[in-house]
């Protein structure tokens, strides 16, 4: 049973172990199988106040005031919204009263990908577009994290905003694996794609190119690290 770090309730709540996915992740950093399917379990909810996080146990105070809050019920209560998507955006409003925008970005956009799998493009959208407004209200992003705005704006279908970030990102002398990722990135842009796909087909297999160290870019093994990350640090 676990206790709840804003209401000091206790529910039955899943444990969630990531394990390496098998699959190469979307551009926008999404999990590849089979990681990908278990977004049912990233986070826990209370069931008696609401609160989303990967530990409910652990709130931070500004938490226990923003689940209290009318816009956290209101949100939460929102049935237009799916129930899974919903517990994403309840963490990133956590977060975001709470001054992590860097997190929060990631959350909405989390609840994106779950717009994605239920089909719902018109929520997709709109959450891609606000995890973008949440990333640039935040400290400044460094070229990994940038080419996923752009990502995200190209799947949001705003294409004038994702041409001129990745025309900007392009021109900052980025290091050569994000390079490769803008290079897809302007094509598909170019083709309006506003569709899934992934960093295999941006970046050659290592094997090929023994060159180049894939150390540090989020699609090698920095990937990892940097997933695990988004569960840890709260
Ligand atoms: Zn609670």
């Amino acid at each position: 049973m676990q206790r709840c770090g804003v209401c000091g309730q206790t529910s039955r709540q899943p444990v969630f172990r990531p394990i390496p996915p098998e699959q190469a992740p979307d551009l926008d950093l999404r999990p590849g199988e089979a990681l990908r399917g278990t977004m049912d379990r990233w986070l826990q909810q209370c069931p008696h106040c609401g609160y989303a996080a990967p530990d409910i146990a652990k709130a931070h105070p500004g938490a226990v005031a923003a689940v209290r809050a009318a816009p956290f019920r209101a949100l939460i209560l929102d049935d237009s919204h799916p129930p899974l998507a919903r517990r994403f955006l309840a963490w990133a409003h956590v977060l975001e009263e709470t001054g992590a925008l860097a997190a929060s970005a990631e959350a909405t956009l989390q609840a994106a990908w779950v717009a994605d799998d239920l089909g719902r493009a018109d929520l997709a959208r709109l959450w891609r577009l606000e995890a973008v407004a949440l990333w640039r209200c935040g400290p400044p992003l460094d070229h990994e994290q940038e080419v996923r705005v752009v990502d995200a704006l190209r799947r949001a279908g705003a294409w004038s905003d994702a041409e001129a970030t990745a025309d900007q990102l392009a021109r900052s002398d980025p290091p050569e694996a994000v390079a490769e990722v803008i290079v897809l990135e302007r094509r598909l842009i170019a083709a309006q794609d506003s569709g899934r796909h992934t960093i295999a087909s941006a970046l050659p297999p290592p094997s090929r190119r023994p060159h180049v160290a894939h150390r540090g870019h989020p699609a090698g093994e920095g990937f990892w690290a940097w997933f695990k990350g988004l569960f840890g640090r709260h």
